[in-house]
């Protein structure tokens, strides 16, 4: 856990949730706040608010903490292009708006460097103080100053799915429950993804 204190009370939610304090988690946190200034992005009930995240890094589970978008739901959805882009859909009044992170640590390159002497065990202990101070640093400033990371701007788009009740069948091999859209076809029968194997 870092040392870092005096966080808004609303991180400490998302530390809780997550683990630990990082410059992902803020970044999510960051994504949240920024987009709050042209959508109201409040805590999701039941699934008004509809969060779509092209990544599944620990930026994710702030916009969980903060939204109550979540895959049990059905109003967390994920797109697996490795960005740090977040889209939120309001269905009630059909609006969106989506936040993309456009500016990285202003340290990135010192920040690089000293993760690869890190990650091959030469980095001195000078050299993790300062990897601790840099990302820190970023956290801090994720959680001050969102918009000045976030790209922020309305856009159209058609309302994403909602939760649907799906059928669902035992497997002809190991007879547990399967959603049918998630089965194979094995000669006549319908098996799950794990006999399938
Ligand atoms: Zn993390
Ligand atoms: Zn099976």
């Amino acid at each position: 856990m870092s040392t870092m204190t005096n966080f808004p009370e609303d991180f400490d939610r998302c530390v809780r949730f997550h683990g630990h304090v990082c410059p992902g988690l803020a970044i999510g946190y960051a994504a949240v706040k920024a987009s709050s200034t042209l959508l109201n992005v409040a805590p999701s009930e039941d699934e008004e608010l509809v969060c779509i995240v092209e990544n599944n890094s620990c930026s994710v589970d702030a916009v969980q903490t903060l939204l109550g978008c979540t895959f049990g739901k059905g109003n967390l959805v994920f797109r697996d292009w490795g960005k740090q882009v977040f889209t939120f859909y309001d269905r009630q009044t059909g609006r969106a708006v989506r936040a993309s992170l456009r500016q990285p640590a202003s340290n990135r390159e010192t920040i690089h460097e000293l993760r690869k002497r890190i990650e091959a065990g030469t980095a001195t202990d000078n050299d993790k103080r300062k990897m601790k101070e840099l990302r820190d640093e970023f956290t801090a400033s994720l959680i001050s100053r969102p918009t000045e990371f976030f790209e922020v701007k309305e856009v159209t788009m058609e309302p994403p799915d909602p939760a649907q009740i799906v059928e669902t069948a035992p497997c002809a091999i190991c007879g547990e429950q399967t959603m049918v859209s998630r089965m194979v076809k094995k000669g006549a029968s319908m098996i799950c993804k794990g006999c399938a194997k």
